[in-house]
């Protein structure tokens, strides 16, 4: 809160000892530091702290969020005492460095540098060179002897002002940014034999006529000419600054990543250092590691002669940081100390951005590095070898979900061999995808919301591609390095990505990539591989990753995978701590097999419909549900029973002494039956009635609304028949695997009760069974009945059902559907709008609605307990994957989660960071 209410309240006082909005540094000394992320943003308080820890960085202030939160609570107004702070903190500088601003001789140039809480790739737009004018250039160029480096500056300056603070931006239709269009313009007036040149061909002179049409350009565009005064420079790159916090791209970021608005960005305001003087300066991002794979090396990229933002944009391709080694010795060996004094101090990878002007480094930024999910998992494991964290700081810091990637799939070894190489670029987000070439980004995003595979293939891409970004499979463009922004997105997005080939030339009018005399068009398949940068023509068939190989295929031995063993070992440090089971969805006896290699302790849904469509069974549940009296059917689950048993007895199998919960028929039965004339023939044909008889009964069952109809525990009240068949089928497996020294535990399961009276009546029915099978086989059987939670009814009475459920599971996808009242089928057509809208944040049928469904959960788990102290309580949704509803689940108290086997490793993980938030 402003300290302005706290000193009336101190007493202290008076309304001149106002609240502190800017925090200066440089020297050695900073008002902030690195704890103060939220007020400083993340890059401003780690510029403080790199202050603190002596690293050279050029000096400056930070103005706070809060100015930014003011910004938009008062109309784009800045708080009153802002003005004299700034002054003050100018004047802090200008004694700091030596120069002024404004002043003709020895100018002061600043970088008006935007820096969110969390880091926000791209999202935000920076100023470079701010101080600047037909005056104070003049006075750059004496003093640095070097006009070329002066007009360079200036022109960058007039560039970014014009576009970020001006808006003189591509217009619609524009395919290049409208100063580019100049560049090139005077690179075909200069040099019409080679009119690609490199910028830095550009001599003095010919960036002075840059310098002019850039001006003129801005008053044609705007009609306002370019202000003179930096002061007015100064206030218009900050209000720019503040204004792009809520600029379009910046909103889709913070809702893709569920960054708040209300956080708000600081300004940083910082003396410039020079990357452009010439050969002995220049600009580079770095990283503390490999963060594609998580090596221990300093891996980066550095341009000779070059100001930061061109690394990067992409526009030109930099080289690795490690041909430094050779260029600038004595810098190559400084980084290497700055990167033991980074992460020493850090304690995680970082990712830096630095700048070297006439031999000597600055730093210019430091952040934790993002990461693939396979070097966060290589990072955090190697750190606490190297006695850098704890294994549970390692747990904390991989994003679960991350783990996806490990388990993704890779090209087939075999079909890549035969694959056609037809370029390379360089490896940039791993993993195998193939699909079909789009240029455009909302073409792209239109192709795969269609159901395509899309490969989104640019020169280079820039924030406003990200919705195409997200809807592709994978990313590949011609220029840019492995910091470009496509390789920076890819990456945080866990998107597959190859950058900079630069043998692909694009050509965006007729929408064709030309490689190396061969074309491909638009809607054309090719394949990529971000783990090695190689591009394929065509879609190549992909192979499941390591730890599925070792673990599924067994093809690999695990001492043979490095990555397999990093997370073998993570995989125990989280199963040390976590208190929440895994179990898995499955139905077949070799999916529980999966399911128990990737961790599972049990099934937690076991869909027994999922096997009606094996083999002959359709037939047999066809003709049971065609059946006209109890007799009929009665016939026709006989030749159910034995099939039904075969496979519970695989699964208990596979399971080896497991829990299984196994839920009775739950779909409507008109889902299994033919709705087309031909098919309904062939069905009539197979079982000898006549076809009429099939089309009547399809009609007969037709529903109106089947997610509501007649479904669950509905079909075994009305047809109690089948409920018998099902209990017998399991409990004649268990006998069976029992009896072969296998321990069965299975938990029958009642799918959408809402009255009590619905349990009791098929439970009744299951012990019966259970009676009859024990005494026919003489053996005692230990297993559960209990019921699935998915409509809001059964939570309400929940101490009710609980009378004779001994465990409740909850059933989040239609408990989800059924408490919003919104179908997740149909759901597709206003879901979207619904998030733009922030009505819900994210997909409810993705992560579970904690605040809505979750609170009718925690009714009912208080409500069972109330009765059944010791009733076991699980959830089977979708859900039971999501790394968020997993740790909802655990602050609930619920002994398990059950989710897809593939899902597993994630939420083995989320459990127990929600066990270490406890
Ligand atoms: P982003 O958040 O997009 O990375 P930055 O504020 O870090 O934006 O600025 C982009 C680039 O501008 C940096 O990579 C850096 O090289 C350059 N830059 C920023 N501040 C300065 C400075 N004080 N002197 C020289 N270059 C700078
Ligand atoms: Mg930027
Ligand atoms: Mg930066």
């Amino acid at each position: 809160m402003p300290s302005k209410t706290k000193s009336k309240k101190s007493g202290k006082s008076p309304a001149h000892k106002a609240v502190k909005y800017v925090y200066s540094f440089g020297n050695g000394k900073a008002d902030g530091n690195g704890k103060m992320k939220s007020l400083l943003g993340g890059k401003g308080a780690n510029l403080a702290e790199m202050t603190r820890i002596r690293l050279p960085v050029p000096p400056g202030f930070t103005i706070t969020t809060e100015v930014c939160t003011y910004f938009y609570d008062h109309n784009r107004t800045y708080p009153a005492a802002l003005d004299r702070q700034i002054d003050e903190a100018i004047a802090k500088l200008e004694h700091a460095m030596g120069k002024k601003f404004g002043d003709v001789s020895n100018p002061l140039l600043v970088a008006v540098r935007s820096g969110a809480r969390d880091s926000m790739p791209g999202m935000m737009d920076t100023i470079l060179n701010l101080g600047l004018n037909d005056r104070t250039v003049r006075g750059l160029a004496e003093r640095s002897k070097n006009e070329r480096f002066a007009y360079d500056c200036y022109r960058r300056f007039l560039q970014m002002y014009g576009d970020v603070v001006m808006g003189v931006q591509k217009r619609p239709g524009e395919d290049h940014e409208p100063f580019e269009v100049v560049i090139e313009e005077l690179k075909k007036e200069l040099f019409p034999k080679d009119p690609h040149v490199s910028d830095t061909k550009l001599d003095a002179s010919a960036l002075r006529t840059l310098t002019d049409r850039f001006r003129k350009l801005i008053r044609e565009r705007t009609g306002k000419d370019f202000p003179e005064d930096p002061r007015e420079q100064l206030r218009g790159a900050v209000g720019a600054v503040f204004g792009s916090w809520n600029n379009e791209r910046a909103i889709i970021y913070r809702r893709k990543y569920n960054i708040p608005h209300e956080w708000g960005t600081a300004v940083n305001v910082q003396a410039m250092v020079f990357g452009n003087t010439g050969n002995d300066s220049g600009s580079g991002v770095s990283f503390t590691r490999d963060p594609a794979t998580g090596e221990k090396v300093l891996y980066g990229e550095f341009l000779l002669n070059a100001q930061g933002e061109d690394v990067v944009a992409g526009v030109r391709t930099p080289e690795p940081v490690i041909k430094l080694q050779v260029e600038m010795p004595e810098v190559y060996r400084q980084l290497q100390d700055v990167r033991q004094t980074l992460e020493s101090h850090f304690h995680d990878m970082q990712d830096f951005e630095f700048t070297v002007e006439e031999g000597r480094l600055f730093m210019l930024q430091t952040r934790n590095g993002k990461r693939t999910g396979v070097a966060a998992v290589r990072i955090a494991v190697d750190m606490v070898k190297e006695k850098l964290i704890k294994p549970d700081d390692a747990i904390r810091r991989i994003p679960a979900d991350s783990l996806s990637q490990l388990l993704a799939p890779v090209f087939d070894s075999r079909a890549r061999k035969t694959a056609e190489v037809i370029a390379r670029g360089l490896p940039a987000g791993p993993g195998a995808a193939s699909g079909q070439i789009y240029f455009q980004a909302n073409e792209a995003e239109a192709a795969a919301h269609k159901g395509a595979k899309v490969l989104l293939v640019r020169v280079e891409t820039s924030p406003e591609d990200i919705r195409g970004m997200l809807a592709a499979e994978g990313i590949l463009t011609a220029r840019g390095g492995v910091s470009s922004h496509a390789a920076l997105v890819a990456r945080q997005m866990g998107k597959v990505c190859v950058c900079g080939a630069s043998d692909l030339q694009i050509d965006y009018s007729t929408g064709t990539l030309h490689v190396r005399g061969k074309n491909y068009r638009k809607g054309d398949f090719l394949s990529i591989d971000g783990t090695t940068g190689e591009i394929f023509a065509g879609e190549v068939k992909t192979s499941p990753s390591d730890i599925a190989r070792v673990l599924i295929d067994k093809d690999l031995q695990a001492s043979e995978s490095h990555t397999y063993r990093l997370f073998a070992q993570l995989m125990q440090w989280a199963d040390q701590r976590r208190k929440l089971e895994v179990r898995a969805n499955a139905d077949q006896p070799d999916q529980v097999e999966h399911a128990v290699a990737f961790g599972a302790q049990g099934v937690g849904l076991c869909r027994t419909e999922h096997m009606f469509f094996e083999g002959a069974r359709i037939d047999y549940v066809r003709q049971m549900i065609l059946a006209e009296n109890a007799d009929e059917r009665g016939q026709a689950l006989a030749k159910l029973l034995p099939e039904q048993r075969s496979d519970f007895a695989g699964i208990f199998r596979a399971l080896g002494g497991r829990p299984a919960t196994i839920r009775l028929l739950d779909p409507p039965l008109h889902e299994f039956l033919p709705h087309d004339e031909a098919a309904q023939r062939d069905l009539a044909d197979k079982l000898g009635i006549s076809v009429d008889r099939v089309s009547r009964r399809v009609k007969e069952l037709h529903e109106f609304n089947p997610m509501l109809g007649h479904r669950g525990c509905r079909l075994g009240i009305v047809y109690p028949e089948i409920s018998e068949m099902q209990a017998r089928a399991i409990f004649e497996a268990a006998a069976e695997v029992q009896s072969a020294g296998i321990k069965v535990r299975p938990e029958i399961m009642i799918p959408l009760v809402g009255f009590p009276k619905e349990l009791e009546l098929q439970l009744a029915l299951v012990h019966k069974v259970a009676a009859q099978v024990q005494k026919e086989r003489n053996v005692k059987l230990s297993y559960l009945v209990g019921t699935m939670i998915e409509v809001p009814r059964a939570c309400v009475v929940a101490d009710e059902i609980a009378k004779s459920a001994q465990f409740f599971s909850f059933g989040t996808n239609d408990l989800t559907q059924t408490s919003l009242g919104m179908s997740r089928d149909d759901a597709g057509s206003f879901l979207p709008r619904y998030q733009e809208e922030e009505i819900v944040r994210q997909n409810p049928f993705a992560v579970l609605d904690q605040t809505g469904v979750g609170k009718l959960m925690e009714l009912a788990v208080k409500q069972g307990r109330s009765t059944r102290k010791d009733i076991k309580l699980g959830i089977c949704g979708e859900h039971g994957g999501d790394p968020d509803s997993v740790k909802f689940c655990h602050r609930l108290g619920l002994a398990y989660v059950s989710c897809s086997p593939f899902r597993l490793p994630i939420a083995r993980l989320a459990a127990a960071q929600a066990a270490l938030e406890t």
